[in-house]
């Protein structure tokens, strides 16, 4: 996992929750890096996943609220830092359709093994569905950046993850509904 995933939680923590937290969330999921992340270099996986569970338990909300409400926030983060990928796709559904195809091929064209998740998308009269996998299982991440951009493009959706990776399928199923 890429150091900007860590720095923009760091960031998130930070500015909502105040530096103690994020010293105490440390102190707790212990990484080998000490805590100083560079932006382009890999971290273990398995360390999002400890932090999550350490705010979770912390905030005393679920794991899945937090890698949610994360997603959204790391939009925004990405979305500042590299606003390249909503000016070439200016609407939601457009932006969603290129995740894979635009914005997937790039960071693999920048990055050595970004590994990333597999996202298919289906149009439908009133929304688009998705289908996520990935090993790492991180599929309320993926919700909260569709969140988070549904927001950036002041659309009122919902996401109805009807079938879940965490449920023992092998892949996820996001119906984005899109209200009026
Ligand atoms: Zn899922």
């Amino acid at each position: 996992m890429k150091g900007a995933i860590f720095i923009a939680l760091n960031e998130m923590i930070e500015s909502q929750y105040g530096v103690d937290v994020w010293e105490a969330l440390l102190e707790e999921v212990n990484p080998d890096c000490g805590g100083v992340y560079t932006s382009v270099e890999n971290y273990p996986d398995e360390d999002v996943v400890k932090f999550v569970l350490a705010i979770s338990k912390k905030l005393d909300v679920e794991s899945s609220v937090v890698t949610r409400l994360f997603g959204r926030f790391l939009f925004d983060e990405l979305n500042n830092k590299y606003p390249i990928f909503s000016e070439l796709n200016p609407e939601f559904y457009r932006y969603i359709d290129s995740i894979e195809n635009v914005i997937h091929k790039e960071v693999r064209k920048l990055f050595d093994e970004p590994s990333l998740p597999k996202l298919d998308t289906e149009r439908s009269e009133k929304g688009m569905t998705l289908v996520y996998s990935s090993p790492r299982k991180l599929c309320f991440l993926a919700e909260g950046l569709i969140y988070g951009a549904a927001d950036y493009f002041n659309k009122k959706i919902e996401i109805d993850h009807y079938q879940c990776m965490h449920d023992g399928h092998d892949c996820c199923h996001l119906r984005i509904i899109e209200h009026d």
